[in-house]
């Protein structure tokens, strides 16, 4: 099959590791131009190392979602290296378990600042950009990371359900708010995927007391609430993230699509 991503200029936060890590090096392999950008600066010059010597295309980026200051840097240096900016994927994200009666100020706004906020703040300084680049140039694509917590809530990640709510709402309204530029908004809700946050998450749910031993969040999630009876990993999100980015979704705005194995069917 022939590139499906050539003449495509793309940001993805929180690329330097997980699912960020792997859409970058497939948007590479489909030619794409890819500003690799998250908080772990030497992981993002990982991933363009990796993209290169595979024949690619990247840059890497030091990126704190949270600052609009660091957004637009990351936006003015994407357009420096490629000329322009055509996509951007909001995908970087973070989780903290607690049970429903523990939430903590700080664990809410430590979340929904990075979750919500960051996805934010990216659309915007993303949108900017491309309005700048006048609409005749476009489409321009806005892909924010949901999740199946978009659509659901467990009780010991309420703060992270909400942030993901509000992601799913950052399409439907970032959908209709930037339609007359010719940016369309669309995004992904993985399920359960192995990457490092999960792993982090699956040793948290331990110390909360939520399951007993290690690997017990994946395995259990997989054999009691995943239809196709097992987790995912960073390459099952791919084919729907370069569907996302390229001229097969052109007539699709203000949706989210799971990628979960059929844990959530709405
Ligand atoms: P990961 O922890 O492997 O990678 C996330 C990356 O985001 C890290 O490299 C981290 O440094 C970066 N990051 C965190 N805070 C940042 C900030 N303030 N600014 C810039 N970068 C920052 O996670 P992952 O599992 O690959 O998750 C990617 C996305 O997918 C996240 O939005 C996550 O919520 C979502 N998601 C994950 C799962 C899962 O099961 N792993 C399921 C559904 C949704």
């Amino acid at each position: 099959m022939s590139q499906r991503l050539i003449g495509k200029n793309v940001l993805i936060t929180g690329a330097a590791q997980g699912m960020g890590a792997a859409v970058a090096e497939e948007y590479a392999k489909q030619g794409a131009k890819v500003c690799v950008a998250d908080l772990n600066v030497s992981g993002c010059e990982e991933v363009v190392k990796r993209i290169k010597s595979a024949g690619g295309e990247a840059i890497a980026v030091s990126l704190d979602v949270t600052s609009r200051d660091q957004m637009t840097a990351a936006v003015q240096a994407t357009v420096a290296a490629f000329g322009s900016l055509n996509v951007v994927v909001n995908n970087a994200g973070i989780n903290k378990p607690l049970m429903f009666l523990d939430i903590t100020e700080e664990n809410w706004n430590q979340i929904m600042k990075v979750n919500a906020w960051g996805v934010l703040v990216g659309m915007q300084e993303a949108a900017k950009q491309m309005i700048a680049q006048g609409k005749e140039n476009g489409p321009y694509k806005i892909i924010n990371v949901g999740s199946i917590l978009s659509r659901q809530a467990f009780d010991d990640v309420v703060p992270y359900s909400c942030s993901k709510h509000a992601v799913l709402a950052m399409i439907n309204g970032g959908a209709k708010a930037l339609v007359d530029h010719n940016i369309t908004v669309n995004g992904y809700g993985p399920g359960v995927v192995r990457t490092e946050l999960w792993e982090q998450l699956d040793k948290d749910l331990v110390a909360i007391g939520k399951f007993e031993k290690e690997g017990d969040s994946m395995d259990k999630l997989a054999a009691d609430m995943i239809l196709m009876k097992r987790y995912s990993y960073p390459k099952d999100v791919v084919g729907t993230a370069v569907f996302l980015a390229a001229p097969d979704s052109d007539y699709m705005t203000g949706q989210l699509l799971m990628i979960d194995g059929g844990m959530v069917m709405q």
